[in-house]
């Protein structure tokens, strides 16, 4: 029956996962992949490989897509465009609220719903209780289907109509994550340069990554009111700090880029006048873009 059956559609490390997670669930799973090969482990254990992607659609009105990005979906529906008709596309691949948003034209431009994931979870996360995906798109088809979804990841965590929101939601995690990462690279990095291993850092750099929610939490309602005011902190005290960590890691002779795009932020507010505001007014200036 239709509750209990889903295809899925792209077979990485993500599909794969979610293909098992399925199985282990007792749903009927049929699977299209480019590289056929990449299916066996899942047909050995019941799943049924279908030779094209027009079988793969006709076979469930859920399809879940699990490629590497959006541009991949066009170019795997797109030739079979007319078999999208009445389907539910969950798409599970990453990319910008922009291609969420088009994809989500395009797919209802063929008669077919369009529901964005953002999944922030590795393949070792996939099918388990605690982990959390995003959703946006039609809520209808989300309440429909979720059930399914809950196979994925255990929460689901649906924000809202708007197709973009999912995707917006995972890059408001990347851009943090990818950012944060580099910076711990940089203390490593600083590290080696002065004879410290990375293990001999492990304490104090997880000690600061944990002393940041603090900060989220405080910053967050100054920051929502316009607020901010100098009266913790002073964008003049952070930029005498952020130079001599800019210096610290030119004088041991590490890469430099990264410190020194924070230094240049502060150095823009105090050239926009904020120099006895919160550095948190940064958050101003970064609002603005460049231009
Ligand atoms: P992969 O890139 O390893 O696999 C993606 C799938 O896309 C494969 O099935 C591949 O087919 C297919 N594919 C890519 N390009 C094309 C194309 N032009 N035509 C047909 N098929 C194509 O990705 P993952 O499985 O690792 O991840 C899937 C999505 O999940 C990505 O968007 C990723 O950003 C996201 N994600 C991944 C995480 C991870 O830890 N891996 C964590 C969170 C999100 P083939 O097998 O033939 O190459």
């Amino acid at each position: 029956g239709m509750e209990k059956s889903v295809t899925v559609i792209g077979l990485g490390p993500m599909g794969q996962a979610m293909a098992t997670a399925f199985l282990d669930q007792g749903y009927a799973v049929t699977l299209w992949n480019r590289t056929a090969s990449r299916a066996d482990a899942l047909v050995a254990r019941g799943a049924v490989l279908v030779p094209g992607v027009e079988e793969a659609l006709a076979a469930n009105e859920l399809v879940i897509l699990s490629l590497t990005d959006y541009r991949a979906m066009y170019e795997v529906l797109g030739p079979a465009a007319p078999a999208l008709a009445g389907r539910v596309l969950v798409n599970l691949s990453s990319d910008t609220p922009e291609q969420a948003r088009s994809a989500a034209r395009w797919a209802a431009g063929h008669g077919a719903t369009h529901l964005t994931g953002g999944i922030t979870v590795p393949p070792s996360g996939i099918g388990q209780a605690e982990s959390s995906t995003f959703y946006s798109g039609p809520r209808e088809a989300f309440e429909k289907y979720r059930s399914a979804l809950e196979v994925v990841t255990g929460r689901t965590d649906y924000r809202g109509e708007d197709p973009g929101l999912a995707a917006l939601f995972y890059q408001l995690g990347m851009v943090m994550f990818w950012t944060s990462m580099m910076s711990y690279w940089q203390a490593i990095a600083l590290a080696h340069a002065n004879g410290l291993t990375a293990a001999d850092i492990l304490g104090h750099a997880t000690d600061t990554a944990n002393s940041l929610p603090g900060f989220f939490a405080f910053y967050a309602e100054r920051i929502d009111a316009g607020r901010h005011t100098g009266d913790v902190d002073r964008l003049a005290m952070g930029m005498a700090s952020v130079e001599h960590v800019l210096h610290t890691n030119a004088d041991s002779g590490v890469d430099t880029a990264l410190p020194a795009a924070v230094a240049e932020l502060f150095r823009r507010g105090m050239d926009a006048g904020h120099a006895a505001d919160s550095f948190s007014s940064l958050v101003e200036l970064m609002k603005k873009g460049e231009t």
